[in-house]
C-alpha cells in the first residue's frame, strides 16, 4: 500500500526581502522529493543569479509569445516585471511524483487557486514587518525606489494572507527549521484521505511484505 503516487503542487509566496530562497534551497537539496519550478523573467539579473538556475531571464517580447503560445500555467507582473511559471516541466514534475514547488506573488497563487484546486498554499514571513525591511535593506541590490516598492508591495500581499492554507515564519538564522516545517506539511498532506481514494482497495488487495 502506497501514499499518493503524483507529486503535490505547493505554492509558496512570501515578501521580497522575507529569506525563502534560503528556505527553499533547503528544501531543493532533497531532489528526490521536491523541484523548485524555474520562472521566466523580464527583470534583470541580480549578482550571482544565474540564467536558468534562478530564473529564465528574457525580454518582454519573448515573454508575451511565451503566453501567446499557451506555455504558460500562470504569470503576473510585479514591480513593473513580467514573472511566470513555464506549463510543460511542472506537469512532468507532478507526474514523475515530484513535489513541485512555485514561489510565486499572490496574484499568480489565486490564478493557481482556480487552476489546481489540489494545490496547496504557503504563505512564508520574516518574524515582523520592520524585520522585513531590515532585511531588504541589508540585501544593499535594490534601490530605494525598490524598496518602497517592495515594502508596499508586501502590505498587499498580507493582506491576502486568508487564501493560503499554512503559514510558515522565517526566523533570523533559522532557515532550515522553516523548511523542515514546509517539509512537514508536505507530508501530512500526503496522507490526506482525499488524496488518496484508491487507498482503501489497495488495503485489501495489498500481498504481504515477504510474499511480494
Ligand atoms: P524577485 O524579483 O524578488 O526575484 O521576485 C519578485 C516576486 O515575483 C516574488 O514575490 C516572487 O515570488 C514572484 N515570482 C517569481 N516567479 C514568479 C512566477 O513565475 N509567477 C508569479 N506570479 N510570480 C513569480
Amino acid at each position: 500500500m502506497e501514499f499518493e503516487k503524483k507529486g503535490i503542487l505547493i505554492v509558496v509566496s512570501a515578501p521580497s526581502g522575507s529569506g525563502k530562497g534560503t528556505v527553499l534551497s533547503h528544501l531543493t537539496e532533497d531532489r528526490e522529493h521536491f523541484a523548485l519550478s524555474v520562472s521566466l523573467t523580464t527583470r534583470k539579473p541580480r549578482t550571482g543569479e544565474i540564467d536558468g538556475i534562478h530564473y529564465f531571464f528574457v525580454s518582454k517580447e519573448d515573454f508575451l509569445k511565451e503566453i501567446e503560445n499557451g506555455n504558460m500555467l500562470e504569470y503576473a507582473e510585479y514591480c513593473g516585471n513580467y514573472y511566470g511559471t513555464p506549463k510543460d516541466r511542472v506537469d512532468e514534475l507532478l507526474s514523475n511524483g515530484i513535489n513541485v514547488i512555485l514561489e510565486i506573488e499572490t496574484v499568480g497563487a489565486m490564478k493557481i487557486k482556480k487552476l489546481c484546486p489540489d494545490a496547496i498554499f504557503i504563505m512564508i514571513l520574516p518574524p515582523s514587518f520592520s524585520a522585513l525591511e531590515k532585511r531588504l535593506r541589508s540585501r544593499g541590490t535594490n534601490s530605494e525606489e525598490d524598496i518602497q516598492k517592495r515594502l508596499e508591495t508586501a502590505v498587499k500581499e498580507l493582506s491576502c494572507i486568508e487564501m493560503y492554507d499554512y503559514v510558515v515564519i522565517n526566523r533570523d538564522g533559522k532557515s532550515k527549521e522553516a523548511a523542515d516545517t514546509i517539509t512537514g506539511i508536505a507530508m501530512a498532506e500526503k496522507c490526506r484521505v482525499k488524496r488518496n481514494p484508491e487507498l482503501i482497495s489497495d488495503f485489501y488487495d495489498a500481498k504481504p511484505d515477504n510474499e511480494k
